[in-house]
């Protein structure tokens, strides 16, 4: 297969990548037969957003659940993309925070007794989830940031890089992939304050750090896979303005 040279708003199949620029829109393409309406911006219509569009929790259902048939629908849309990676990035940094709770309540020396000393636990230990949350939060934009330099830059994704629009899409669509993780940690750490809340004798807290740090390394390298596939699924996908 040959792939003519590729100016900036080209128009691609999106599925095989042969430049359309120019042909019939009613028409298929030459190289793989595709419908060329296929591959108009116009038919991606999934975006995040206001009225019209879906919202964070059913866009965030639809990419987890089924995303074979919600990728090839996800619009090259930059500010939509910004704001759903922004609250996905928000929720996981609170997400990661609730999950310290269990830890916090159960340290040796502060062994709550009854539901109000439970309560005023969960409230001491508030600036401490805050805290966390923020450097989660702040860990979280800077991985975007070097996932973006990645992809624009450094992915070897022929017969082009990709636009910097689909790069922002992609890697702002990827934060969904922290959820796992996120998860995984706060089982984890109820768990461990389960088990030394039962137990007198005190456990060894390097086990918990190193449970700890090895979910977070699991995680990053599910998020770095997802956001490889991601921006390889969407090498062709044409941002609105490809004509
Ligand atoms: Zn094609």
């Amino acid at each position: 297969m040959t792939i003519p040279p590729v100016k900036q708003f080209d128009l691609l199949c999106e599925n095989c990548g042969y430049v359309l620029s120019g042909l019939d829109r009613d028409g298929a393409c030459p190289e793989c037969g595709r419908p060329i309406a296929q591959s108009l911006p116009s038919a991606r219509t999934l975006v995040f957003g206001a009225s019209s569009s879906v919202s964070w929790l059913s866009l965030t259902r639809e990419l987890m659940i089924r995303p074979d048939r919600a990728l090839p629908r996800l619009r090259i849309d930059v500010k939509a993309a910004r704001a759903f990676g922004l609250r996905t990035n928000v929720t996981v940094a609170f997400m990661t925070a609730l999950g310290t709770v269990t830890i916090w309540r159960v340290r040796g020396d502060e062994r709550p007794d009854g539901v109000l000393a439970f309560i005023s636990t969960i409230f001491a230990a508030l600036p401490l989830m805050f805290g966390i949350a923020l450097i989660t939060f702040v860990g979280l934009l800077v991985m975007r940031l070097i996932a973006l330099k990645f992809v624009r830059e450094l992915l070897p994704l022929r017969p082009r890089k990709l636009p910097e629009a689909v790069s922002r899409v992609v890697v702002d669509h990827c934060t969904l992939a922290w959820f796992p993780g996120t998860l995984l940690l706060a089982s984890w750490n109820t768990l461990w304050g389960a088990v030394a809340y039962a137990r007198t004798d005190g456990l060894v807290p390097c086990f918990w750090s190193i449970g700890c740090v090895a979910i977070g390394a699991l995680s990053l390298v599910f998020w770095a896979v997802c956001v490889v596939l991601m921006a390889r699924r969407f090498r062709f996908a044409n941002a609105p303005g490809a004509y």
